[in-house]
């Protein structure tokens, strides 16, 4: 086995030629189809508490979109990510006032001039149109609730997007991602933690190979991912994980990560699929 020092995987921070076009495409198409959605579920569904749901909905739904397009478009971005995210998002919002003056309105007014929309809004804050348990929302309280609501769609949408291809793996060799991880879990916590640690990072990973299955609820799973185009990159992500049972009976799970995406040789990587026989 070759003197193999620990390396990691981190997106290059490249974008596909088409990466910021299908990063729009697909959130801009998601915040004006959901966006009209979303405005008749919050005209015709009067519980704030539903409402709150559904705006978290919307904004995941957008921000999913928008880091699908961006996967898809081979972005390997983070920041590039956020960015199409936080723009899908305010784009989002802007639709979702397009739906909620055009349906309070009685399908009446149809307004796309962002400042024709905010001198609305002023109108509508000053007359106060949701009676909810006898509260009325109106003036202050009104863009109360619309600034969460608009920090609620934007910020999710964001963070939704940048998340959604930050765990994933690209071959730069291939120029695709990598497809599926092999997940083996239950495998015995390993001891000496701080000597197996030195050890992964001499890219000596020989600890796991004979690990057993774990016979309590603190547990080691190792997750192994490879390009099977190039068969060159093997990377590896220990986790130690305990579970909790609660007197109530729920599951508490808790995760830590020993080693995340690093660089595996093909000889470690064929020991560790040999774990999950
Ligand atoms: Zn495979
Ligand atoms: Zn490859």
């Amino acid at each position: 086995m070759g003197e193999l020092k620990m390396g990691k995987y981190d997106h290059s921070g490249k974008i596909g030629i088409l990466g910021i076009v299908y990063m729009l495409i697909f959130g801009i198409a998601s915040a004006s189809l959901f966006g009209m959605l979303y405005s008749y579920l919050i005209h015709f569904i009067p519980f704030p508490y539903i409402n709150f749901f559904i705006t978290l909905g919307f904004g995941i739904i957008v921000g999913v979109a928008t880091g699908y397009g961006g996967k898809l478009g081979k972005i390997r971005n983070n920041k590039v990510m956020l960015i199409g995210g936080l723009l899908t998002g305010i784009i989002a919002l802007y639709c979702s006032w397009v739906g909620y003056i055009f349906v309070t309105s009685g399908s009446e007014i149809w307004l796309l001039n962002p400042a024709s929309i905010l001198t609305m809004a002023k109108v509508v804050a000053a007359m106060g149109p949701w009676s909810i348990f006898g509260i009325t929302f109106k003036g202050a309280l009104l863009y109360f609730v619309w600034i969460i609501e608009a920090l609620i769609i934007v910020g999710t949408s964001t963070l939704v997007a940048m998340a959604y291809a930050s765990n994933s793996i690209f071959c730069e060799k291939c120029n695709k991602w990598l497809k599926h991880k092999e997940t083996i879990s239950h495998l015995e916590p390993l001891k000496n933690l701080d000597i197996r640690i030195k050890q992964f990072q001499q890219g000596d990973f020989s600890s796991l190979y004979g690990l057993k299955k774990a016979k309590s609820n603190v547990y080691t799973e190792l997750e192994i991912q490879h390009c099977h185009l190039c068969k060159e990159q093997y990377f590896l992500t220990v986790k130690l994980i305990g579970v909790n049972i609660d007197k109530d009976g729920t599951e508490k799970k808790k995760e830590s990560e020993i080693v995340k995406h690093t660089t595996i040789s093909a000889s470690t990587y064929n020991h560790l699929s040999k774990l999950k026989k």
